[in-house]
């Protein structure tokens, strides 16, 4: 495995690729639901790509970024096992050499769910992945459908910047009492952890949003959103960390609406 910081290098290398390169990004701290990407990409292309890069500027709440685990030397083994190819592990500087003036914007759908509690949010996201998704050309690109708006956002951008890239979304992998697998959740407490695993629960029963929200509330989340939208209910909520609250998203499809 080929682990590299610098952007310059990276792009002189990637002229000798050839054949399909699957494109994994990720901000680190990996987990079983970043594994199942890998090993998508890994199964269905001949180079894997894996970027570790906490984006700064997706962050609007500074604390957020500040307490964002890292667990470099881990992510490097595990990604070494899955068979990751390249490594990329670019700085601010490289990312942003234009000092974030330039900047992707989407105006509607960016502006609702995560959206609405996050202001600049999608904005960055969507500007550090057409950033990376330049920088790697991948034929194709993997994205987790527990972020499902980050997932239909990115193939959004694609469709309209007619990037020939396929982005690929990928189920959501669960711990065994069904919460969503997220670098967040040791930021959990105990009992933060207890309460968390009752979100997606919670969320799939066939019942209106405000009854929902109602029993969210009524276990002890403090609820950013629950909505419908299509056949998917999407929430973010907030449960007990060992230092601060623990902001985390779910969706679900709906059973009776499949
Ligand atoms: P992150 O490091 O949180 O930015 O996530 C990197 C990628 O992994 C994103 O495409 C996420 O949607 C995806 N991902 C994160 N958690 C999971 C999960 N539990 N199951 C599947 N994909 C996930």
């Amino acid at each position: 495995m080929n682990i590299v910081h610098c952007m310059d290098e990276w792009r002189a290398r990637r002229g000798s690729l050839s054949g399909r390169v699957g494109f994994v990004p990720t901000m680190g701290a990996l987990h079983e639901g970043h594994l199942s990407l890998i090993r998508a990409s890994v199964d269905n292309n001949d180079v894997t790509v894996l970027s570790i890069y906490v984006n700064a500027t997706q962050f609007n709440d500074p604390s957020d970024l500040a307490k964002y685990p890292s667990t470099l030397e881990a992510d490097l083994a595990a990604a070494n096992a899955a068979g990751v190819d390249w490594v990329l592990l670019p700085d601010y500087s490289q990312i942003y050499a234009d000092g974030y003036r330039y900047q992707l914007n989407e105006e509607s759908f960016s502006r609702q769910l995560c959206g609405t509690d996050r202001p600049g949010h999608f904005t960055g996201v969507l500007t550090v992945v057409m950033k990376l998704l330049n920088l790697v050309v991948p034929t194709r690109a993997y994205f987790g459908l527990k972020d499902y708006q980050q997932f239909e956002l990115v193939k959004g951008m694609c469709e309209a910047f007619f990037l020939p890239i396929e982005i690929v979304g990928v189920e959501t992998v669960r711990d065994q009492d069904g919460l969503a697998l997220s670098s967040r959740n040791k930021l959990l407490s105990p009992e933060g952890r207890k309460l968390a695993k009752k979100l997606n629960k919670i969320l799939s029963r066939n019942e209106t949003d405000e009854s929902v929200r109602d029993a969210l509330e009524g276990e002890g989340f403090s609820v950013d959103y629950v909505q419908l939208r299509g056949d998917r209910r999407f929430a973010a909520v907030h449960a007990p960390g060992y230092t601060h609250p623990v902001r985390l998203i779910d969706n679900v499809q709906m059973e009776s609406l499949k």
